[in-house]
């Protein structure tokens, strides 16, 4: 059985804490290997590689600098498929959305390739009389990247291409239910040129996140993960004096107006509902069926969510496991709540005969309809492949439950009518919103990020957010030729 270890100073670390966590393949139920979970010593000696390592690469020339990015992201190309199968391997999504993570990570890497141009500064000549002033984006030292299981890759690319071209060194801490792909990265970036010290892996639990809030040496903290964890770290963090951006869970609702085309709504659904079996922060968990839609549609959906195949994500299937047996039980749990509290269950993932090991941690796609607004399958957060049909008489009333959601991560409207949609993308209080597309995730040169309790601090995740978050601003006033002050004079200095 392998042991996961830690990576600092360009190397594994095996770490002083005898503390472990198992691995567990989701599709098979077997145990693969075991994590190190830090504690503080180990936390230490890892953010104290990366506080040695940040003054030489803070001054390495930002040409040296993208010269590696790209050295990293040419190897990362070439090697994709590689780190697809760790992802299935430890996270169960199938082979092709393993690729599909970490593919969209890559455009991240590629975007910050072009982030001098971002971080450049300005300058103004003669502000006051031979006077001139000049502006420079600087990093911020030492940083930790803290991430969720659901993409063990892609997510934390989101943040650590962009600190790292930006000139900070950084501190990743993975999941630890699928952290092997955080330590092939590090080998990436160690093929890459990447100096010792500058991208470091911490495996662990709380221990080791309250350590990177804590130590005074890590500067910033970008966390993604459930709403109640993105909290604590938020206030926990800024507590100590760090800037902080901290994603949360969500809760995606789906509007479909009567004059939709049903049967593209239906497959949007499909595809964004039961996608990595619904354990995406941006997976459509409700649908809003407006007006006399709601029976056409459920049937749509129904009848392309039972073509589903469910199964190991190395065989050739559409919908892979859940991530744990626990996580599973928790989701069909939502399902008895949903079905006792009077949804209609009207395709039920409950003991499914999955293409795959009889221990794996299956549950097929599920559809209820009629879901009450004070049901739990509607109130919490489910992340699981369970999709919530909720009925409503008019747009109004869709868009009123969208705004009244404590979360607001990503929403969708289906519509043919142009001025509906433009209505909702102006009204609606959601992050991320799509027309007639259903996970309207950002491309890497905008910001990814949600409203209200997904999302807690200013900042979003990657484009020219991501450039701002891992850079502070320092503004230069200078004077060269006719060095005068005019001689004593305590008054406040005025512009000429
Ligand atoms: P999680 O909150 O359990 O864990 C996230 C990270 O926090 C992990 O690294 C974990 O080790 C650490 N952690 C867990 N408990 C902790 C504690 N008590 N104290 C300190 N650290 C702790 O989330 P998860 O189950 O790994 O991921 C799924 C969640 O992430 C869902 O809620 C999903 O919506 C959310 N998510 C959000 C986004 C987004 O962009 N908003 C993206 C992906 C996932």
């Amino acid at each position: 059985m392998q042991t996961i270890a830690h990576w600092l100073d360009g190397k594994p670390f095996a770490g002083t804490s005898s503390a472990t966590a198992p691995v567990t393949n989701p599709a098979t139920g077997v145990v693969t290997g075991q994590v190190a979970l830090a504690g503080v010593e180990d936390a230490r000696a890892v953010i104290a590689s990366a506080k040695a390592a940040f003054p030489e690469w803070r001054d390495t020339s930002l040409a040296r600098r993208t010269q590696i990015l790209f050295r990293f992201r040419e190897l990362l190309n070439e090697r994709k498929e590689e780190l697809a199968k760790l992802i299935t391997a430890e996270h169960g999504k199938v082979q092709s959305d393993a690729l599909g993570e970490v593919n969209r990570g890559l455009e991240v890497v590629e975007f910050a390739c072009g982030v001098p141009h971002l971080i450049k500064g300005g300058f103004t000549e003669n502000a006051s009389t031979k006077v001139d002033i000049f502006s420079i984006r600087q990093p911020l030292g030492p940083v930790a990247v803290i991430s969720p299981f659901n993409f063990p890759a892609m997510v934390p690319m989101w943040f650590f291409p962009i600190a790292i071209a930006a000139g900070n060194t950084v501190v990743l801490k993975p999941s630890e239910k699928d952290p092997s792909s955080s330590l092939w990265l590090a080998e990436l970036w160690h093929e890459a040129g990447l100096p010792a010290g500058v991208f470091n892996v911490l495996q662990g639990d709380k221990v080791a996140v309250d350590e990177l809030l804590d130590n005074p040496h890590i500067k910033a903290v970008s966390f993604v993960g459930s709403t109640p964890i993105a909290k604590y770290v938020y206030q926990r963090g800024t507590a100590s004096g760090k800037r902080v951006q901290a994603l949360g869970g969500a809760k995606n609702h789906m509007v479909v107006l009567p004059d939709a085309d049903l049967d593209l709504a239906a497959d949007a659904v499909v595809n964004a509902g039961f996608g990595s079996a619904g354990e995406r922060c941006m997976a459509i968990s409700v649908v809003l069926a407006v007006g006399a839609v709601g029976d056409e549609l459920v049937a749509k959906i129904t009848e392309r969510a039972k073509t589903i195949k469910t199964g190991d994500g190395t065989r050739d299937t559409d919908m892979g496991p859940l991530v744990t047996r626990e996580h599973r039980d928790r989701v069909a749990a939502y399902i008895d709540a949903g079905e006792s509290a009077g949804a209609s269950v009207v395709l039920d993932g409950r003991g499914i005969q999955a293409d795959g090991a009889a221990d794996g941690f299956w549950l097929g796609p599920t559809v209820l309809d009629h879901v009450g607004t004070a049901m739990s399958v509607y109130t919490d957060e489910i992340f699981g492949p369970v999709l919530s049909v909720v009925r409503v008489d008019s747009y109004d009333e869709a868009l009123q439950l969208v705004n009244d959601n404590p979360y607001g991560n990503g929403t969708a409207i289906f519509t043919n009518d142009g001025g509906a949609a433009r209505r909702f993308h102006n009204e609606v209080e959601v992050g991320m919103v799509g027309i007639n597309v259903p996970i309207p995730v950002p491309m890497a040169y905008y910001s990814f990020g949600g409203w209200k309790n997904s999302l807690f601090g200013d900042s979003h995740a990657h484009g020219i957010e991501g450039a701002h978050f891992f850079t502070r601003g320092k503004a230069v006033t200078t004077r060269w030729l006719d060095p005068s002050h005019g001689g004593l004079e305590l008054g406040f200095p005025q512009n000429k």
